[in-house]
C-alpha cells in the first residue's frame, strides 16, 4: 500500500509541483491549503507523513504540529521560508522529524521525504513483515522494501534463510557464496555479514535476523515475537 503524504501549503503552484514529484515516486498525495483543516483531515484519513508549511492561513504550522503530535504518529516535515527560523523551531521541541527551508528543489524534498519515511516507518503498518527472495533477479525484500543486496550478499542471505535456526560455519557459507572457489578469508564472510545486517537494519531496525553463534558461525532466525503470526521466509 502506498504511503500517504499530506502537503499543507497555501501556495497552490508550489503545492501542485511537489504533489507531482511525489506522485511520480508512487506515494498517495493530498493537498490542503489551510492550517485549520489539517487536524480534522488527519483524524479522518490518516497520513504517514505531513509536509507542513509554517505560515498558513487559519492556523500556523507550529500549532498544527503540536496538535498532530497529540494524536497522530505521522512523520512531520516542517517547511519554513527562513533558515534562521529552524533554530527557533528546534528549540520549541515540536517533535517534527525534519525541517526544510524555502526555496527548495522538489528533488530535495522528495529525498528528505524518503529519508524520513525510511527512518520512521521501517515496517509499513499492516504490511506483512516477511522476507521475500526473488532469485532470478537476485533481489531480497523485507516487509515490501528492497534491501539492495550485492550478488554475494544475496547468496549469503539465501543460504542462511533457507534453513532458519541452522548454524552455518564460515567455511560452509564461503563455499555456498563463492561457487568459483576463490580464496577468501574468514574475515570476508564476516564483512559480508556485517554489510548484510546493516542493510536489513535499514528496513527492520529493531530486529536481528542474522545471529552470530560465538566461535561457530551464523544462523538466520525470524523473530517469533512480537509478530506471532508471521510467516517467516516464503
Ligand atoms: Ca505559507
Amino acid at each position: 500500500m502506498a504511503e500517504r503524504i499530506l502537503i499543507v501549503e497555501d501556495e497552490p503552484k508550489l503545492a501542485e509541483l511537489l504533489r507531482d514529484y511525489l506522485l511520480r515516486e508512487g506515494y498517495d498525495v493530498f493537498l490542503l491549503e489551510r492550517g485549520d483543516a489539517v487536524e480534522d483531515w488527519v483524524r479522518a484519513h490518516g497520513a504517514d507523513l505531513v509536509l507542513l508549511d509554517l505560515m498558513l492561513p487559519g492556523r500556523g504550522g507550529i500549532e498544527v504540529c503540536k496538535a498532530l503530535r497529540g494524536f497522530s504518529d505521522a512523520a512531520i516535515i516542517m517547511v519554513t521560508a527562513r533558515v534562521e527560523e529552524v533554530d527557533r523551531l528546534l528549540g520549541l521541541a515540536l517533535g517534527a522529524d525534519d525541517y526544510i527551508c524555502k526555496p527548495y528543489s522538489p528533488r530535495e524534498v522528495v529525498a528528505r521525504v524518503k529519508a524520513v519515511l525510511r527512518r520512521t516507518r521501517p515496517v509499513e503498518t499492516g504490511a506483512p513483515a516477511q522476507l521475500l527472495l526473488d532469485e532470478p533477479a537476485l533481489k531480497a525484500s523485507v516487509a515490501g522494501r528492497e534491501l539492495g543486496l550485492t550478488a554475494v550478499e544475496f547468496q549469503l542471505l539465501k543460504i542462511l534463510a533457507s534453513s532458519p535456526g541452522r548454524i552455518y560455519s564460515r567455511d560452509q557459507l564461503m563455499d555456498a557464496m563463492y561457487r568459483d572457489e576463490r580464496v577468501v578469508s574468514d574475515r570476508t564472510v564476516d564483512s559480508h555479514v556485517k554489510k548484510l545486517r546493516r542493510k536489513i537494519a535499514e528496513v527492520l531496525p529493531e530486529r536481528e535476523l542474522i545471529h552470530s553463534v560465538y566461535g561457530v558461525g551464523y544462523k538466520y532466525e525470524w523473530p517469533a515475537d512480537p509478530m506471532p503470526d508471521d510467516p517467516g521466509v516464503r
